[in-house]
């Protein structure tokens, strides 16, 4: 079966291409799934450019999400035929992922596709969209409703950002989005984006309190944008932060916190727990448009998705990348 293999030589030349791999070749797991489509995160363009960190055994398939149908199974939970989706758990880091025509997985790990999603939609959101609604979820378990005011999203164009904006417009809140492409404004409009801001107005060292401004932050960048948004939030307001596109540093102040008891709460997709998954999925297949999700879809096929890889890590794409695994 046809894989795209992440992989470094005797004496350490790393390289991405499409190769064979033999099913028996598969790591052990109860259920044998046929992936239709993966995607490109942003995790999964460090893998493939090799920019990051994110491969700990070699050779590795690329990969971190998959969605497909289930070939054979013994865990009880699935059946041949059963659609599933799978994000995260360490695949494409220390276990083979799925951006490859057949992939062997853990039953515990998979979630069934709600009916109204195709796999191709599935992964159109992908970790990064299902990010975002863990993010929605977090803010909105801290007591934010759109009546408290706006909601600033940064990295407003990229995956998480772009699902970010166009799920908390549909639920009612007024969102302000932070990109770094002024030419992409009337997309970030169109997500239901009601203004763009141009992010280096965050992303420069600022003063430890600021002008407050929002209720609430979804932050996908880090770094010095994220010491800004928290020194920007309201009174009682809530930052979730995920992301690290601009880094991993976060030099600021308490101040937010202990004069205006701005609580930051932290996101994680990889290893969240099944229930906790199940409840993003099955709210992202009733409040996500899928209108609103075709527009932010690049497709790529396999052969093409290095080369998706590279324009991700130089920020040329805008929204999300699904990789077709046949044809
Ligand atoms: P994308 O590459 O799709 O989007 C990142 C966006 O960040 C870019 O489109 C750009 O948006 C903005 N950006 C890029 N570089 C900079 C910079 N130097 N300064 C400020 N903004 C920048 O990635 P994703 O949306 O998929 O992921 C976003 C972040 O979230 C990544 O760091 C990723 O690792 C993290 N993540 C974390 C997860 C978790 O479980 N915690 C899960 C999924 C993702 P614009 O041009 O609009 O400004």
């Amino acid at each position: 079966m046809r894989a795209l293999l992440l992989e470094k030589d005797a004496a350490g030349a790393f390289s991405a291409s499409v190769g064979t791999i033999d099913a028996a070749q598969l790591p052990e797991g109860d259920v044998r799934v046929a992936i239709e489509y993966s995607t490109l995160n942003y995790k999964d363009g460090l893998a493939i450019t090799q920019k990051g960190p994110v491969v700990r055994t070699w050779p590795m398939v690329a990969g971190i999400d998959g969605a497909g149908v289930v070939v054979s199974s013994s865990h009880p939970a699935f059946k041949p035929g059963d659609r599933v989706v799978h994000n995260g758990w360490g695949l494409g880091e220390t276990r083979w992922g799925c951006m490859s025509e057949e992939a062997s997985l853990r039953g515990d790990w998979l979630v069934h596709l709600p009916a109204s999603l195709s796999t191709r939609q599935a992964m159109a959101i992908g970790t990064a969209g299902y990010t975002a609604m863990l993010c929605v979820m977090a803010l909105q378990e801290q007591g934010v409703g759109p009546e408290a005011g706006e909601v600033l999203v940064t990295g407003a164009t990229g995956g998480v950002g772009s699902v970010a904006v166009a799920l908390l417009a549909r639920a009612g809140y007024r969102v302000v989005a932070a990109t770094g492409k002024a030419t992409e404004a009337p997309y970030l409009q169109a997500l239901g984006a009601a203004e763009v801001l141009d992010r280096a107005t965050l992303s420069a060292p600022g003063k430890p309190l600021q002008k407050e401004r929002w209720a609430a932050v979804v932050d996908t960048v880090g770094s010095h944008t994220l010491v800004n948004a928290l020194a920007q939030t309201r009174y009682g307001g809530v930052v979730t932060a995920c992301g690290l596109a601009q880094g991993g540093d976060l030099s600021g102040t308490v101040m937010p916190f202990i004069l205006r008891g701005v609580r930051l709460i932290g996101v994680d997709s990889v290893m969240a727990p099944l229930a906790r998954r199940q409840e993003a999925w099955a709210r992202l297949a009733k409040e996500l448009d899928p209108a609103l999700l075709e527009q932010m879809v690049t497709e790529v096929s396999l052969d093409d998705a290095v080369e998706a890889a590279r324009r991700l890590m130089d920020g040329q794409v805008r929204g999300r990348v699904v990789v077709r695994l046949h044809g």
